[in-house]
């Protein structure tokens, strides 16, 4: 990984892209990890006054959804709907106010189309009597952001289809004559996965823009798909400037996977415990490397969290309690550098980990010095508003 510079504020926008989810079934804590992460991201630039501008897809075409209405005799369109609510208010529960935008695949339909029309008369799809695919042969860099050679890639055998050039090669269109259908130039059908965010991130983002997130689990084929079709649209690298992977999520030390039976939903976990446990839960680990959800994880998050209140709540009462009186330059020279010590960690890759720390062992030292010596009134009231602007950043005291 290579870590890089950002410019200067100096209130510039930042455009993002998230992956978001596919509406067949309730959003789970693999969800709330990746998209925490990314709210505690934008909170952070917009904090250091970046102006950041965050979109997120809704995958509400895609054969899960056609499954999950089949086996439930409802509509297509009904699922996902309802499934879209409820991820919507998992992301309200979770204080995720960061994404300006969700938007439907169903709803760029037009936009695909065109984007699908404009890779054949390039050169880089074609059309077969199942539907229409990008040739990889002809983007030259494919593999390149999960480090796959040519014989890598073509060991993976995805979207088994015989009329494929190569095996290698993905949907861009497939034709279909049952489900969901919306008609196209290569008849009914349905648009694949990867260009639905593509088209949804280049009419919002516009065809170059800063960042996109995702769960590592995207990285191939899904993102690798997304580079070679975003590049092969405009002629322009990079499509992206910075790709963002959140780490796995295990339960204990195995894997959270439907197949294992062990997924926890949004809902089930926050309904034992608070949004702000959750969101010190998850910053507590950085959000490249795996995380373990665990019930004594949990604990400590709630122990770690009740005594950052506590203290805080100590520092405010200790300004409403004493009179005005002559600023403590050691307390304010304390806060500069813990603030400075939060910036440098969140400038390193987001590490909201060591951001904490700084945060964590700050309130430590004002605690067991309020316990011997009480502090100026404008004083404690400063400290604590500049300590409660960094926490907004995690999210986890009163925002
Ligand atoms: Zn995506």
């Amino acid at each position: 990984m290579r870590k890089d510079e950002l410019p200067d504020p100096n209130g510039q926008e930042i455009r993002l892209f998230v992956c978001g989810p596919t509406v067949y079934d309730y959003a789970h804590l693999g969800h709330a990890r990746t998209y925490l992460a990314v709210d505690m991201m934008v909170r952070y630039l917009r904090f250091r006054g970046y102006r950041p501008h965050a979109v997120m897809n809704i995958t509400d075409i895609d054969e899960r959804i056609v499954k999950k209405s089949e086996e439930t005799g409802r509509d297509v369109q009904e699922v996902a709907h309802e499934f879209e609510k409820f991820f919507l208010e998992d992301m309200k529960t979770l204080g995720i106010d960061s994404i300006d935008r969700y938007e439907r695949a169903s709803d760029h339909i037009p936009d695909i189309i065109r984007q699908v029309e404009h890779l054949i008369s390039a050169g880089y799809a074609y059309e077969t009597e199942t539907g229409v695919y990008f040739d990889v042969s002809k983007f030259a860099s494919y593999g390149q952001l999960s480090h796959q050679s040519e014989a890598d890639l073509r060991l993976r055998r995805l979207e088994l289809c015989s009329t494929k050039h190569h095996p290698e090669d993905f949907s861009l269109w497939r034709k279909f004559d049952e489900g969901p259908l919306w008609d196209s130039p290569w008849g009914m059908g349905r648009p694949g996965w990867h260009i639905e965010d593509t088209a949804i991130s280049m009419k919002h983002l516009g065809p170059s823009y800063d960042i996109h997130a995702g769960g590592a689990e995207l990285v191939f084929p899904h993102h690798e798909a997304e580079i070679a079709q975003g590049e092969a649209l405009t002629s322009r690298k990079p499509f992206v400037k910075y790709w963002i992977h959140t780490g796995m999520l295990n339960v204990g030390s195995v894997k959270m996977s439907k197949s294992l039976g062990n997924v926890v939903r949004i809902r089930d976990a926050l309904a034992t415990c608070t949004k702000e446990e959750l969101r010190l839960f998850f910053a507590n680990t950085h959000y490249r490397r795996v995380a373990s959800f665990s019930k004594s994880g949990l604990l400590k998050a709630r122990r770690r969290l009740g005594s950052i209140r506590q203290t805080v709540r100590q520092l405010r009462s200790c300004s409403s309690e004493k009179p005005a009186g002559k600023v403590d330059l050691r307390l304010l020279r304390d806060v500069s550098r813990v603030e400075a010590g939060f910036m440098a960690a969140m400038d390193d890759d987001f590490d909201t980990a060591r951001a904490l720390r700084v945060l964590s062992r700050f309130l430590e030292t004002a605690r067991r010095k309020m316990k011997s010596r009480r502090f100026a009134s404008s004083t404690c009231e400063g400290a604590v508003n500049r300590i409660l602007a960094l926490s907004s950043v995690i999210g986890i005291l009163a925002d």
